[in-house]
């Protein structure tokens, strides 16, 4: 057997443990470089794909391996193009900044906020696999990962990594960029079929180098719309054309999406950015709170990180507010006068869940009717939601399976253990049903 070989049947293996979005971003690109007696070398195009398949996957490919050469005990990795740049580090943010003022930099010619920079970025544990792959897109548009899907909740970091990349890309290439948000996307195709100047329309968008669809969410429902960006979407990726789409969710979970969409929409890097960790939180305060010439002492930013768990967004809230008393009073900040400035917003951040939130946000995020949810339907589409909410109730809340059963129009405890049950072990299987239950929980906790 060559190594050829060896690689493709291991593939043929680990293409069905591992998702198709992971398996397109990250295997398809590696290969074999070197394999004596037990021991292989595993290339990859790309120092972060190297750690990534390292990290993630290692055990995976070794049992692969394994299946095919039973002989095989040691995988290590390399990256084989040396042309690519290790860049994993954006520069340290410069000392003359001021809080930005969003409406004043738009770029009509892309559309294009040219405040959201890379190096305005802040990287940390929640954003890093994000960081990087947009990096990728950055290094080799059109090819590194088409399309890029990027996907989480609100005030993390979305728009700004999107705009980031059009404007990083703006700045060192020719390229014809347009930026445009998903409910703007809508509004336009649908004037145009009215109008009658859709195809002028659709020629437009099929001559860009890079397009970016923001809050792609909005598209759901949208029959007309999405038959249209169907042909835009197929006109692009054949010429190689860069896409990048962000959502508050996964592709296959967006409500009312065709399926050819939402498999276009896997069909290259689908990543998340999660809710930020305390040191995610200290790294953000820090870096923003120079950035603004903000004065903080370690304890302030310490109370802040602690208090405020949300989002970016929100922290940014935050050190405006400490910036706006600064300025007017010319004091230093202690900590109890920021525990004053900030009373309203850190009592906010005391979210509970309540079984309403908990119903609500359910019914919400797979765009059902409250009422539907909580009636006997047993419509698939229905049921399941209906099953993964009871599941909440149990887990978070602590609720017996009496009460949850009584949410539900009364129903039987039986009903209501067999649903936990089930969902619960499912979400140790599968990861997609995982993460919406993550994405669930950001909503009602988060927003
Ligand atoms: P989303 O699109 O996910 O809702 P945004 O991109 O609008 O989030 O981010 C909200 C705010 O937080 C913006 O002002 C953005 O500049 C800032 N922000 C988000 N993530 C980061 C980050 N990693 N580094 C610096 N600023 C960030
Ligand atoms: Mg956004």
């Amino acid at each position: 057997m060559t190594k050829e070989e060896l690689w493709q049947a291991a593939l043929a293996r680990l293409q069905l443990n591992v998702s198709r979005a992971n398996f397109a971003a990250w295997f398809k690109e590696a290969t074999i470089l070197d394999w004596q007696n037990d021991n292989v070398l595993i290339g990859t195009p790309n120092s972060f794909s190297k750690e990534w398949l390292k990290k993630k996957f290692h055990e995976d490919i070794l049992k692969a391996l394994k299946d095919v050469a039973p002989e095989i005990k040691k995988v290590e990795y390399a990256v084989f193009n040396k042309s690519s740049s290790e860049k994993n580090n954006p520069p340290p943010p410069q000392n003359s900044k001021q809080i930005p003022f969003e409406e004043l930099q738009l770029n009509p010619r892309t559309g294009l906020n040219t405040r959201y920079t890379f190096k305005d970025f802040v990287v940390a544990s929640f954003n890093e696999v994000a960081y990087a792959a947009a990096e990728a897109v950055v290094r080799d548009p059109g090819r590194a990962y088409n399309p890029f899907f990027v996907y989480g909740g609100v005030g993390l970091g979305k728009t700004h990594l999107l705009q980031a990349i059009g404007n990083k890309l703006d700045e060192e290439e020719e390229m014809k960029i347009k930026y445009i948000s998903a409910d703007k996307l809508v509004s336009q195709i649908v004037n145009s079929i009215h109008d009658r100047s859709i195809d002028s329309l659709k020629k437009e968008f099929q001559q860009l180098d890079l397009l970016i669809v923001d809050d792609i969410q909005f598209v759901a429902g949208k029959e007309k719309t999405q038959e249209e960006f169907f042909h835009i979407f197929n006109a692009l990726y054949e010429r190689n054309s860069q896409i990048i789409l962000s959502s508050d969710r996964l592709p296959s979970a967006i409500p009312a999406l065709e399926k050819r969409l939402s498999s276009r929409f896997e069909g290259g890097m689908v990543t998340d950015v999660g809710r930020p960790d305390y040191e995610s939180r200290r790294a953000i305060l820090e870096t923003k709170a120079k950035e603004w010439k903000i004065d903080l002492s370690h304890e302030i930013v310490d109370y802040v990180a602690t208090n405020i768990q949300n989002n970016v967004r929100e922290l940014e809230g935050a050190l405006k507010r400490l910036d706006a008393h600064q300025n007017m009073k010319k004091g230093k900040l202690t900590l109890s006068i920021v525990q004053k400035i900030l009373r309203d917003l850190t009592k906010t951040q005391a979210k509970i869940a309540t079984p309403q939130k908990i119903v609500s946000s359910v019914a919400s995020f797979y765009d059902i009717e409250i009422k539907e949810l909580l009636s006997p339907t047993r419509k698939k589409d229905v049921a399941y939601p209906r099953q993964i909410a009871m599941y909440l109730l149990r887990q978070d809340l602590k609720k017996s399976y009496l009460s949850i059963g009584e949410v539900f129009g009364g129903r039987d405890h039986t009903t209501v253990i067999y649903a936990c049950t089930k969902i619960h072990g499912e979400t140790a299987k599968d990861a997609q049903l995982a993460e919406e239950i993550n994405l669930i929980r950001q909503r009602i906790y988060g927003e």
